[in-house]
């Protein structure tokens, strides 16, 4: 049979996986003259279900930096050196690399160009960007600003296991560094890799790099981040990206993939107290589904059984799960992350924005709330200002009481006198909502626990913010 797939760059040791994949595709009439994206979901999915790589855990990070530390490169070179670039992708490389009158391969162009088709909406609002070897599958949280990547993560679109920190070698520890590291605590990201990249600038040398990482040791240790590593590398060049390099025989640690590889990330987020936000009421309206009443959403915080009592918030009414299902197929369990629907024993009112909890461990219900929040507006933030706050599904209206003091990004210490908010500020505020609330620590459950604030004016995001206690 014809395969239409794009003709792969894969060149020696890994061969075999993709021809099997590409097997797959013939056997299971994948979908053919598809755009390489989705193709590439495609093949995602499908190396999902094939039995040999099933075991294969998931790894989810995000990539921060100052802009032009090298995060496009990095990514683009990962991609690269490990062969998972399609051939058309490269293609489009050489060709923007040749308009842009680029005389060397800029491998940020992939990951540029991939934005760009984003941004054209072709693939909505997927900001990820998928991909395997034999040991891991991977999913990169593309984000391209620091705004994007604040909000997407810490408005729990993602789950992100793990932050990779570029630092430019020949700028060392920058303002920059310091605040998306605290950020990567704040949002509870316990795994960091720290990539002093450039190193071709400095000469590939061990002191420089020894000198950054004492620097980030300090900053580390202030934050008590429980594991870090650092490696030298040069994403243009594939220093120690994912193959060794022979210009830092120095260093004898992992290569980044191989890094990212073997991380051994402990699963501590979401794993208990049942949480379901609900987004949409299903009332079929037909005779034969008469009653039928079911509340789809995604679950946000352990799992959900058929015959588990349930507390609806904010009513309080208690009920027991009847059914799940997804797609009409009835399910025994569903867990965190799992969009399903749910009916319910009783016939109770329910609208988008209640939530369906564990009577056991109920959320906080509440009118007053401590958070953490990034500020990301040109705006600066107002005392006695009004704002929408958007927690998963629900919404209210809220004003701001107090800030309780402004984080010094410099000396990573809480500066009470200072406390006018601006952009790019993170401090500690308290705000009262206008109907009572539910939500939980951000550390016991980062999905109930965060929120964004909106200007009802301008619709714009002022901030992310995330419950403190
Ligand atoms: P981003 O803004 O963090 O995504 O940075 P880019 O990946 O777009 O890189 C910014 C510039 O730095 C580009 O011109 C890259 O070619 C260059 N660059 C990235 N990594 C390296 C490196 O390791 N060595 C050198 N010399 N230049 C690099």
């Amino acid at each position: 049979m014809m395969i239409n797939a794009p003709k792969l760059l894969w060149k020696t040791e890994r061969k075999k996986d993709i021809f099997e994949i590409c097997d797959l595709r013939i056997k299971t009439a994948g979908p053919q003259n598809c755009k390489t994206n989705e193709l590439l979901k495609w093949l995602a999915t499908k190396m999902q279900l094939n039995g040999k790589n099933n075991k294969k855990s998931l790894l989810r990070f995000t990539t921060a930096g100052s802009v032009d530390d090298g995060k496009s490169t990095l990514i683009g070179r990962l991609l690269y050196d490990s062969k998972s670039i399609f051939e058309d992708q490269m293609e489009h490389i050489v060709q923007s690399g040749k308009r842009l009158g680029r005389e060397e391969l800029d491998l940020s162009l992939l990951t540029d160009g991939l934005r760009a088709e984003r941004e054209q909406g072709i693939t909505i609002d997927v900001a990820y960007r998928y991909f395997a070897t034999p040991a891991r599958k991977f999913i990169i949280a593309d984000t391209p600003g620091h705004i994007q990547y604040t909000r997407n993560m810490v408005t729990g679109a993602s789950t992100v296991d793990l932050a990779v920190i570029l630092v430019d070698a020949r700028k060392g520890v920058l303002e920059q560094t310091v605040r998306h590291t605290y950020i990567a605590t704040l949002l509870d990201i316990r795994h960091v890799i720290f990539c002093i990249n450039k190193m071709d600038m400095v000469n590939f040398s061990e002191e420089v790099f020894l000198n950054i990482r004492t620097d980030i040791e300090k900053l580390a240790g202030k934050l008590q981040i429980e594991d870090t590593h650092y490696i030298p590398v040069s994403a243009k060049y594939g220093d120690n990206v994912v193959t060794h390099s022979e210009n830092m025989k120095w260093y004898n640690g992992k290569t980044f993939l191989s890094l990212i590889e073997t991380i051994e990330i402990r699963k501590h987020k979401n794993t208990v107290n049942a949480r379901f936000p609900v987004q949409t009421i299903i009332r079929p309206n037909t005779s034969e589904y008469h009653d039928y009443r079911a509340y789809a959403g995604r679950v946000a915080g352990g799992s959900f059984k058929p015959g588990d009592a349930v507390t609806v918030l904010p009513s309080m009414l208690k009920s027991k799960i009847k059914g799940i299902s997804v797609f009409g197929k009835s399910l025994a369990e569903a867990h965190t992350g799992d969009s399903v629907s749910i009916s319910l024993e009783d016939q109770i009112d329910i609208s988008r924005g209640n939530m369906l909890a564990s009577p056991d461990e109920l959320p906080v219900m509440s009118q007053d709330i401590t958070l953490m929040v990034c500020w990301f507006n040109e705006k600066p933030l107002k005392v006695g200002g009004r704002y929408l706050i958007r927690m998963n599904t629900n919404e209210a209206g809220c004003i701001i009481r107090a800030v309780n003091y402004r984080m010094n990004i410099n000396t990573l210490e809480q500066d009470f006198e200072n406390i006018s908010i601006n952009m790019n500020d993170i401090a500690n505020i308290t705000i009262r909502a206008s109907k009572p609330v539910f939500f939980d620590p951000y550390k016991k459950n980062n999905i109930t626990g965060s929120m964004i604030f909106i200007d009802e004016g301008t619709n714009e995001t002022m901030a992310a913010g995330m419950v403190t206690g």
